[in-house]
C-alpha cells in the first residue's frame, strides 16, 4: 500500500515538473492505472488511493476484475483487441485506446448499438512503424478518423502511440511530437476535434508529458512489474 502511495506521489511531482518545463496546467493530465500486472488486491489497493482510471490490456485478465471492481472506476481498455472480445468490453469498459482497423470499428459500433452506450476511443498510431506493434500507419489516420467520425456509437477521443522501447528515453521524444503534430493537422484538414493524446509509458511518461500528452498509461512505475 504503502509502495504504491508513495510512487504515485513521485509521479505526481514528476509530472508538475514536466508541466512546469513545458507551460502546461498539470489538470490537463490524467492518468490511467494500468493494472495488468497486479491482482485483484492490488488494483484495490489503487482505487482506495483515489487512482479511478483503470487500464488492462487483456480481456481474459480483465473481466474478472471488472465483475469484482467494475463499479468502483473508469475502466480502460488499452491492448490490441480482437474482434471476437469486443462483447466483453463493450458496456463494461468506457474507453478503448487500441481501435486501429475498420472491422473493429464496426464491431465495437454494433456492439455498442446493441448495449446502448457510447464507447469512447483512442486510434491507436504505429509512428515508429515497428514491426512488433499494432497500430495504423501515421498516412493512414486521417482518412481512418473521418471514417471512424460516421459512427454514432463512437466517439474519437484523439490518437494514442507506444513509443519504442529505447535505452534513453529522450529518444521517445520525436515519436510524441510526431503524434501530436498529427493531431493537429488531422483536426485542420478534416474538421474532426480530437481533444486527447493517449501517450507516455513507465520508462517515458515525464517527455510524453512535456510534448502534450493528456493521458499516460502508467503500470509498473506505480505498481511495480510482473
Ligand atoms: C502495459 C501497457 C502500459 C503500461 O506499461 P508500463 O511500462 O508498465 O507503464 C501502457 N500501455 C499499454 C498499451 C500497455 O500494454
Amino acid at each position: 500500500m504503502h509502495g504504491i502511495k508513495k510512487q504515485w506521489e513521485e509521479i505526481q511531482t514528476a509530472i508538475a515538473a514536466a508541466c512546469a518545463r513545458s507551460g502546461r496546467d498539470p489538470k490537463e493530465v490524467n492518468v490511467v492505472a494500468v493494472t495488468k500486472y497486479s491482482d485483484l488486491d492490488t488494483t484495490r489497493q489503487v482505487l482506495d488511493l483515489g487512482l479511478m482510471e483503470i487500464g488492462e490490456s487483456r480481456a481474459q485478465e480483465a473481466v474478472p476484475k471488472y465483475k469484482a471492481l467494475g463499479d468502483r472506476g473508469t475502466w480502460h481498455f488499452i491492448g490490441h483487441l480482437q474482434r471476437n472480445k469486443v462483447k466483453d468490453v463493450v458496456g463494461r469498459f468506457t474507453y478503448i485506446h487500441s481501435l486501429d482497423r475498420f472491422s473493429l470499428a464496426q464491431e465495437i459500433n454494433r456492439r455498442a448499438e446493441l448495449a446502448g452506450c457510447t464507447m469512447r476511443c483512442f486510434l491507436q498510431v504505429n509512428v515508429a512503424g515497428e514491426a512488433t506493434k499494432f497500430g495504423l500507419a501515421p498516412e493512414e489516420v486521417a482518412n481512418f478518423a473521418q471514417e471512424v467520425a460516421q459512427f454514432p456509437h463512437i466517439h474519437l477521443e484523439g490518437l494514442m502511440t507506444m513509443a519504442p522501447r529505447v535505452e534513453n528515453s529522450e529518444e521517445t521524444r520525436p515519436i510524441f511530437r510526431e503524434l501530436s503534430r498529427l493531431r493537429q493537422e488531422i483536426q485542420k484538414e478534416k474538421g474532426l476535434t480530437l481533444p486527447h493524446l493517449s501517450m507516455g509509458m513507465s520508462r517515458d511518461y515525464v517527455i510524453a508529458v512535456e510534448e502534450g500528452a493528456t493521458w499516460l498509461r502508467l503500470g509498473s512505475v506505480l505498481v511495480g512489474g510482473r
